[in-house]
């Protein structure tokens, strides 16, 4: 990655995060901060949610996202959204605002709108770098591309112009999901995820992100936990759950039971991603087996860890 694209990276991570600090330390719930914090995420071209998601075959964005409140073990998710700006907090609607769990497709977005969350055209999550990412994967698989989405900024020129700050294809960088974790001063824990899923998916396919207990679960009585990597593998491996389960059923420390399932279960299985977790007395922990993966944390008082690379502390 080039130095600029890595500080536009980190800068993303530490405003998202500096967001969600603001609303804890106003004594705000962990679902408001994680909701946030997961807006602005959303809003930045650099990561797969919202604008910058990642495109399906298709050559449409749809978007998937749930969050969850440890408090009262209610959730919401969407999936397969294309028309709402923020899916974090058509999520959050949905577990406040209907008596369900989980809308897909347009109901989701008929949804969102007839509780007024901000409605946008289909193109405005186009982003050329994640064009460019569809076009080379399905060329690379030998299937057709579609045209570009109706209202998408006309093709550039050249198709050149590789050292753009978005252009994300070059720096090895596959999973950009966002999640957040957050305990407030109540000491109620919560999560919250937000994707695009994966490049080229197929057939409306769903992802772990909105599937609670895979991508995205929190408890007050172990933990919250949420999800980026392969979501076929989290799914199967209900990964965001079985982490929670080893606290609470094993007497686990966080650690130990994000990497159990992330290191060695994942692992062997050769399921790439990684996981934030927190616990409600303040065990805040990653774990990932890949080479790295963005993240970034921040206790009341302390100072803000940004890291990306595996090596980093
Ligand atoms: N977990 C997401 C999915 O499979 C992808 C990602 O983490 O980037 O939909």
């Amino acid at each position: 990655m080039t130095p600029e694209r890595e500080a536009a990276y980190r800068a993303g991570l530490n405003e998202a995060l500096q967001a969600a600090a603001t609303v804890l330390n106003k004594g705000g719930s962990s679902l408001d901060a994680i909701e946030a914090a997961i807006q602005l995420l959303e809003d930045n071209p650099l990561f797969n949610a919202g604008r910058g998601a990642v495109f399906a075959a298709d050559g449409t964005n749809q978007l998937d996202s749930a969050i969850m409140d440890g408090a009262t073990l209610r959730a919401g998710a969407v999936a397969d959204v294309t028309r709402t700006r923020h899916p974090i907090s058509l999520a959050r609607a949905v577990m406040e605002r209907s008596p369900h769990v989980m809308l897909i497709g347009p109901g989701a977005d008929a949804f969102a709108a007839s509780v007024h969350l901000e409605q946008v055209p289909p193109s405005f999550f186009f982003t050329e770098a994640r064009w460019r990412d569809l076009v080379h994967d399905l060329e690379g698989q030998g299937l057709p591309v579609p045209p570009r989405p109706a209202g998408a900024p006309a093709a550039p020129a050249t198709d050149k112009p590789r050292s753009s700050l978005f252009d994300l294809s070059d720096d090895g960088h596959r999973y950009g999901t966002v999640g957040v974790v957050a305990l407030d001063r109540r000491g109620n824990i919560a999560a919250g995820t937000s994707t695009g899923g994966l490049t080229a998916k197929r057939w409306n396919r769903v992802g772990d992100s909105p599937v609670i207990g895979a991508g995205t679960y929190a408890s007050n009585e172990s933990c919250a936990v949420s999800g980026t990597g392969v979501g076929e593998y989290f799914i199967r491996y209900t990964v965001a759950r079985s982490i929670c389960a080893l606290v609470q059923y094993k007497g686990m420390k966080l650690q130990e039971a994000a990497d159990d399932v992330v290191q060695r279960q994942l692992g062997a299985a050769h399921g790439d991603g990684g996981i934030i977790a927190i616990t409600p007395d303040g065990q805040l922990v990653w774990s990932f087996n890949t080479p790295g993966m963005f993240r970034a944390r921040i206790q009341e008082g302390g100072r803000a860890e940004i890291a990306i690379y595996k090596d980093e502390p």
